[in-house]
Parts: C-alpha cells; structure tokens; sequence
C-alpha cells in the first residue's frame, strides 16, 4: 500500500487506492461488488442499484453570503444552510471510515490548462472509481505526483442514505452542494452520473465568473479549419450520438466551456445511451464498449452478450468510455470559435421541422426556452414522453439565472459569426404513438449539411406559427419531410398539434418575457 491517505478529509481508512488503473478496478470491481460482471465485449457490466437516473429533486445548493447573489434559487437550486450541508457532509464521512477499502480518483475537468479545475473523487465502489476515472481527464504520472490539493471534491457514500430527519431531507437521497467549499455530497443515490454532473454544475457556477460560457452540449470540430460546431440538447435529444461522426473531430460529448480562445471539452470521457444500441446505427459507439468502459444496467445473456433492447432494469442503460475509444476524437479536446450552433429538441408532438435556422432573436428565445419532450429514462420517475422546458438546454445544471448564460452565448455567437440551428430529432409524421422518430440517417444528412455550409443556402420558408426559417431542401433528406405539415395524414390534426405546442411555448416564456428585449419577445410563437 502507498503511503497515500485521506487523513485531510477526516477519512482514516488505512487501504486507499489511489488511481488504480482500469485493469486493476475490474478485478476489485470484481471481488468486492455484489453483483459486478464482464460483459463478452470486455467492459465490465456494473449496477447502480435502485436509482438509475438523476434525483434531481433531491439538491440541495448551501445559501452562503459570498454567493447568494449569484444563485439562481427555486426549484433547481434549492437552498440549505451550511450546518445541514455539515450534517450530511459527516455522515458521509462517517460511512466511509466504516468501509475497508476506499478509492480515490484525483483528475482533471477542463482541457484548457488556463482553466481546468482538479477534481478529487472518494468513494467506496470500484465501479464509482472507474466511472470518475473515465469521465473526467486522467492526469499524467507526472501530473498526479504534482497533483497537490484538489479544486474541488466529491464524497459519494451514495451506498447510504442521507437521514430523513435531518432538517430540510425530502427523502433518503440527498445531493449537497458546497459551491464556497467546491464540495459535493452524496447520500441514497449509487447513480454514477450524479458525480459528473456534480462537476457541470461547479462549472457552470465558476465559468461565467470569468466570462467563459459553460454550456450542455457536445462539439466536433471541423478536419481542416478547426472551427467548433455545438449540438445543444437535454436528455435523450441526441447529443452524444450525433458528436460521434468520423467525418470530424469529436471534442466531446456533453459539457463544454466556450472562452475567447475557443471551446475546450470539461469531460475525458464519454457516456452514451445504451438502449437499443446496434452496430449497424452507431457503431463508433458500439464498439467504444470495451475493456476500460463501463456498461451500466445493462442485461446480459447467458454468452455474456449484452442484450441492449432489454430494458428490464432500466430504460436509461448507459454506456461509459473514454473519449479517446472514439477514433476520431482530438486530444487535447479543444477547438476553434463554433461556426454553428445547433439546438436538437426531440419533439414528441411531430411539430417542429427536421431543421429550422435561427435568426439571432430567435436564437435567444429557443436557448432560453429550451423545449423538448423528455423520453424515458434519466430522471426517476419518467416514463411516458412529455413535453419539457428547460432553460439553456440544461436547467437542471444551472446555477445562475438562464439570462447570465443567454447573455454570454449572444455576445459570443455575434462576435464569432456562428449561425444558429434548431433541429427536432424526434418525432414525424405524427405524434409519439402514431408518427415515428426521424430516423438518424436523416438527421445525420442534415447535421452533415450544416457543416458543409450548404444549409446556409438552401431554400427556406417562414413558418407561420414560430416565424423562423423552415429549411426545405436538404441533400439526403426527402422534401415532403423537410415540412411537417405534409407528412401528417391529417393536416387539420397537425394544425391543432402546433398551436397546442405553440400555446405551451407561451405559457412556459411567460416568466422570462419582462427581462428580455422586446426583439426576442417578438420571436416567440405566435
Ligand atoms: P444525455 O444528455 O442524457 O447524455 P444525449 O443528448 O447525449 O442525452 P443520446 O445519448 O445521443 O442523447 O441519445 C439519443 C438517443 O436517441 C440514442 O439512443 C439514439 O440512438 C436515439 N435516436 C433515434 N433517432 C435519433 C435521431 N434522429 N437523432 C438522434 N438520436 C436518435
Ligand atoms: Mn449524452
């Protein structure tokens, strides 16, 4: 055993292992989980117990006098006190002193040597250890004997529930956030993706602090120009399966930071949906599930074979890997200004067209609403589609109020010349249950189409309900899909659909139409 020990955390357990490579978390994974496995493809197969998805209800945010001001507080940021963020914070501590073993995970977030921030992870599964190691940058030899005091840490005893009497607890997960201390908290919630998003959340605090913009989405960027292109989306709408394409460079995934040398990626890793996953579909992604990733709740048969359409555990199985299992990622993930921003939104109503182009004013409403309709699967309890808004494409992260971040992103697409793209992944022809999901070879065509700047050309007409730019010709794509309207069997019926989905885009803006300009105001549907 190394002479490391966590003694500065209060953590006295005498066995820590600190950065243990992928090889040797499997075999602890393997010895010292309940129900730990590997799969056929080499990844080793771990289960996050009855959470499977963000507990988004269950966070609390430390209202403290140096950032109070700051916060956007309600239902996303929900305030505690310092004491109670104390309380939960020893009770973690206190669970894993009784552990045998703890594992430690001191990484990176942010590619930007200017910028990145040093991540300390502490917990008690091999599986939480691999996953950290995996998502966030892993530092050199040389780099981890420098390492000294980390940026920020996080104690997952996410094995142990938080105690429902303590004061403010809505139930036994609790998720505490420290943004003085840069601490996170977990208690009753084994979901890895806690973690990660735990460390988008810090970054969304400190980023706009110094004018860096810190935005859910992912980037590739162009071979030849090395200029950026971000896909914007909450769950489910496409992100990190519309990043993998061999035609660019992958930057990332999922978070990114945009300062006025580019964007760099936060994240090392990958984690990719897993439901349905085929060779055929994505196979960039399909064969990134390898020794050194980590398959979650997934079932496997008894070959061992992954059998990715069961969904018996849970709809939100997912895949984790490191970004450099892409062949086509760049390292360092970093890339020019974004010449296009495209916002994804997978509209269960059958409403939106496949691509639409954003004026700036239109732009700003669509960031700001952030509409989708939310599938099964990451947050508990989501089982049928339903319509969402979500601001800046990633409410659930944010800390400021959505304006900070709308701000910064108009300031820095003016500045940059970047064109803007909204573009429904979801559904056709129809609403979900009688329409059908555009498929992905469509919606790769178009992606494809903005990149090679001939959207910018192509023929458009003004939608007469969201008065933005419909695109209706794309190469790859057929024409009649390219307008909504015509693929329904009923165009009365689509009518309804749109000015139901319209009403609800009203109805959401509502709250945010005093503080923005009369411009983007005028931008939403009519
Ligand atoms: P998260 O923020 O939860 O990571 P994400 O935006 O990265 O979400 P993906 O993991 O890319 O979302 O999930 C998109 C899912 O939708 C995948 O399972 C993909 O196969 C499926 N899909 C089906 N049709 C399309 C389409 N036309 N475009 C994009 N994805 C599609
Ligand atoms: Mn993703």
């Amino acid at each position: 055993m190394s002479e490391f020990n966590l003694e500065e955390h209060h953590l006295t357990v005498r066995e820590v292992h600190r950065n243990l490579p992928a090889s040797a978390l499997y075999e602890h994974a393997i010895r010292y989980e309940k129900d730990a496995s590997i799969a056929e493809n080499g990844a080793l197969v771990a289960y996050s117990g009855v959470k499977t998805g963000r507990s988004p209800k269950d966070k609390r945010v430390v209202k403290h006098p140096d950032s109070e001001q700051n916060v956007w507080w309600g239902p996303v940021n929900i305030p505690f006190d310092a004491q109670t963020f104390a309380v939960n914070r020893q009770r973690a501590i206190d669970y894993l002193n009784t552990r045998d073993r703890l594992y430690c995970v001191d990484t990176f977030a942010g590619w930007d040597p200017k910028y990145r921030i040093k991540v300390r992870v502490i917990c008690s599964r091999p599986y939480h250890a691999l996953f950290m190691r995996t998502m966030l940058i892993r530092p050199t030899a040389q780099e981890l004997a420098g390492y000294g005091t980390p940026d920020m840490t996080i104690y997952n005893a996410g094995a142990f529930p938080a105690n429902r009497l303590t004061t403010g607890m809505g139930s036994t997960t609790s998720v505490n956030l420290s943004l003085e201390d840069r601490e996170l908290v977990i208690l009753g919630t084994e979901y890895a993706g806690e973690m990660k998003k735990g460390v988008f959340t810090v970054a969304n605090y400190f980023a706009p602090k110094r004018g860096i913009l810190s935005m859910h989405c992912s980037a590739t960027a162009d071979r030849e120009t090395a200029r950026s292109s971000l896909l914007f989306g909450l769950s489910g709408t496409g992100k990190t399966t519309l990043s993998a394409d061999p035609k660019r460079h992958l930057i990332g995934d999922d978070e990114h930071c945009w300062s006025d040398d580019g964007i760099f990626n936060i994240e090392g890793g990958c984690y990719a949906k897993a439901i349905n996953l085929t060779p055929e579909s994505e196979p960039d992604i399909f064969q990134a599930l390898r020794f050194g990733a980590v398959l979650e709740n997934v079932v496997l048969d008894e070959d061992r074979i992954v059998d990715f359409t069961d969904t018996g555990i849970s709809e939100n199985t997912r895949g984790a890997y490191p970004i450099d299992f892409i062949a086509s990622a760049k390292i360092p993930c970093m890339a020019g200004h974004p010449s296009d921003i495209i916002f994804l939104t997978c509209d269960a109503f059958g409403v939106l067209p496949p691509v639409s182009a954003l004026s700036p004013a239109h732009a700003m409403y669509h960031f700001i609403s952030g509409y989708t309709a939310k599938v099964a699967g990451t947050e508990m309890g989501v089982t049928e589609p339903q319509a969402t808004f979500s601001p800046c494409f990633g409410g659930p992260f944010l800390v400021w109020h959505p304006y900070k971040y709308a701000e910064l992103l108009a300031a820095k697409m003016k500045q940059h010349d970047a064109r803007v793209w909204l573009v429904n992944t979801g559904w056709s022809g129809g609403a979900y249950g009688t329409g059908k999901r555009i498929s992905l070879e469509h919606t790769r065509a178009i992606i494809d189409a903005i990149h090679d700047g001939s959207l910018a050309n192509a023929r458009t007409e003004v939608d007469p309900i969201f008065g933005f730019d419909v695109v209706t010709e794309c190469a790859g794509v057929p024409r009649k899909i390219l307008r909504p309207r015509s693929v329904w069997t009923d165009a009365a019926a689509y009518d309804s659909a749109a000015k139901k989905l319209a009403h609800l885009f009203r109805e959401n803006f509502e709250q945010y139409e005093s503080g923005v300009s009369p411009e983007i105001k005028a931008a939403g549907a009519a």
